[in-house]
């Protein structure tokens, strides 16, 4: 099969023919239909994640934003079949007996796999993937909308579950890339009045095609969300980017909550008189629980949820990495196996 494999930090992806994996005790075997290209996969490739290093052996396949059908089922596999359409997400395995999988918080899973992390991913013709973290992608949804759900739509739907958003609450979205453009839905489907800040022209008129009520340049934010009137009760920070958390805070009003999404890799300085004098609230968010995943498929699968999608086929990954550092994609780059 063709894939593209990691086979030194910093260097492109290599195309290369390899050979097709078969499954395993409670695998399922995949035909990979569609793919994202996510901001992680360029950090990894690039090597900026220390702590990743150590836990990939290369060369590994990238891609843990997922679509595909079942082409082969390895034994002790009873909930899928032959033909299904699943997808996987970053986490592609977790152990359920940890202490946290215990608690029901699977995404800090002591003994986790990660797709295209310490197992192949989706930037391969076929992968495996455990059926039990497989959610199947309701008919409603194509294979290439449906992968960017599986990271990009599953990251800020986990997030913006972790606060009340109505029609009398004003969400701020802090990049609307990838994620971003699914925060502007997100936030415009739960009623609520959404501001969009971005660097890039694009992204910002995307945001206003997704039915953004607002969109700034960030450039003008600090100005602009200095009446109160203007100020967000959610800001959410999709932008990797330690500027856009600090113009993120000061978008809150009085008690506020600052969702933590986008990981820069420089730090947030702030201080505790910060904190009590603006009573703002800082809620991280990681990536998506598969009960969430199911949830949102089948938000999407009724209602106008899209990415904005740019269908490339596997021999433009690298090219695909470079235009997403250079933020010059609007919606999802996603690798379509059928391009
Ligand atoms: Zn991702
Ligand atoms: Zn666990």
């Amino acid at each position: 099969m063709k894939a593209a494999l990691l086979k030194a930090f910093g260097e492109p992806l290599a195309l290369e023919e390899v050979r097709e994996p078969v499954p395993g005790a409670g695998q399922i075997l995949l035909q990979v239909n569609a793919c994202g290209v996510c901001h992680s996969d360029l950090h990894i490739a690039r090597g900026e994640w220390e702590r990743f290093k150590n836990l990939m052996s290369l060369p590994v396949i990238l891609g843990h934003e997922v679509a595909g059908r079942v082409v082969a089922v390895g034994p002790e596999v009873e909930e899928l079949c032959e033909g299904d359409a699943v997808g996987v997400a970053w986490f592609c395995y977790t152990c359920g007996r940890c202490p946290y999988c215990r608690r029901d918080l699977e995404v800090f899973c002591e003994n986790s796999e990660i797709t295209g992390v310490t197992v192949n991913g989706g930037f391969g013709e076929y992968m495996l993937a455990w059926a039990s973290h497989a959610v199947r992608i309701p008919r409603e949804l194509s294979l290439v909308q449906a992968a960017p759900l599986f990271c990009a739509g599953g990251t800020v739907y986990s997030a913006l579950r972790k606060v009340k958003l109505d029609n009398s609450s004003h969400l701020a979205v802090w990049g609307t890339g990838g994620l971003g453009q699914f925060a502007v839905q997100l936030g415009k489907l739960a009623g609520s009045r959404v501001t969009a800040v971005d660097t890039v022209d694009a992204k910002l008129a995307l945001a206003r095609e997704f039915g953004a009520d607002d969109v700034v340049p960030a450039g003008e934010a600090e100005t602009w969300f200095e009446d109160f009137e203007r100020q967000a009760d959610v800001a959410l920070v999709c932008a990797n980017s330690a500027q856009a958390y600090h113009g993120a805070f000061r978008s809150l009003r009085k008690t506020g909550v600052l969702l933590v999404v986008g990981l820069p890799s420089d730090p947030l300085t702030w201080t505790a008189a910060d904190f009590v004098r603006s009573g703002v609230r800082i809620v991280p968010s990681r990536v998506v629980t598969r009960q969430e995943l199911r949830e949102l498929l089948s938000l999407a699968a009724r209602s106008t949820l899209r990415s904005r999608v740019e269908r490339l086929p596997l021999e433009e990954i690298n090219n695909a990495l470079e235009r997403l550092h250079e933020g010059t994609i609007a919606g999802r780059a996603v690798i379509d196996f059928a391009v």
